[in-house]
């Protein structure tokens, strides 16, 4: 049976880290990964993770100005932080603007896609893994809840492939 939802408990910033590595490692060319999060939520941390296990050597930081960016890696890596569109642009417009840096050629292409705050580009994608980093009430300051949610056959074999690589 595959798993459809899960939520995972992360005790610290490296086990947010590595949880990100442990997906990295199984991601396959067109795979989609939704991140969303409050800020200081953990979302860069998971992404620098993920760029680990798919082999990236260079470092990864958030695209806040660029939107997308593009790292080599076993699988190559497009990763897009759509934060400031949604921030600065009414729905329309922003939606023009990704069309502009033809999102959809990234969604095809042979990459692994790592997407924070998607928005409602995200209503169209049938099939991507959904995690959403929620912090623990205080005082458990170093503790986040990894909400994740497949949204389609690949995304949910991907997790229940990562779920178990992180229990076993
Ligand atoms: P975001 O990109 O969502 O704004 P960052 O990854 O940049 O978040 O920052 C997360 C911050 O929270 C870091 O300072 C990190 O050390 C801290 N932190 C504490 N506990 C955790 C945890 N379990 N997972 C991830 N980050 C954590
Ligand atoms: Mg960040």
């Amino acid at each position: 049976m595959k798993v459809q939802q899960m939520s995972i408990t992360s005790r610290g910033p490296g086990e947010t880290r590595s949880l990100g590595e442990r997906l990295g490692e199984i991601l396959q060319p067109g795979d989609v990964i939704l991140l969303s999060g409050e800020l200081g939520a953990g979302k860069t941390t998971f992404c620098k993770g993920v760029a680990a296990g798919l082999g990236v050597a260079a470092e990864v930081t958030s695209p806040t100005f660029t939107l997308i960016a593009e790292y080599e890696g076993r699988v190559p890596l497009v990763h897009m932080d759509l934060y400031r569109l949604w921030e600065e642009s009414g729905t329309q417009a922003a939606k023009q603007a990704l069309a502009d840096l033809g999102w959809e050629d990234y969604l095809e292409s042979d990459a692994a896609v790592l997407i924070e705050w998607a928005g409602p580009a995200a209503d169209g994608l049938e099939d991507a893994l959904e995690v959403e980093l929620v912090a623990a009430p205080l005082p458990r300051v170093d503790e986040r809840e990894l909400r994740c949610r497949a949204r389609g056959p690949r995304s949910q074999a991907l997790l229940d492939e990562w779920v178990k690589r992180w229990l076993f």
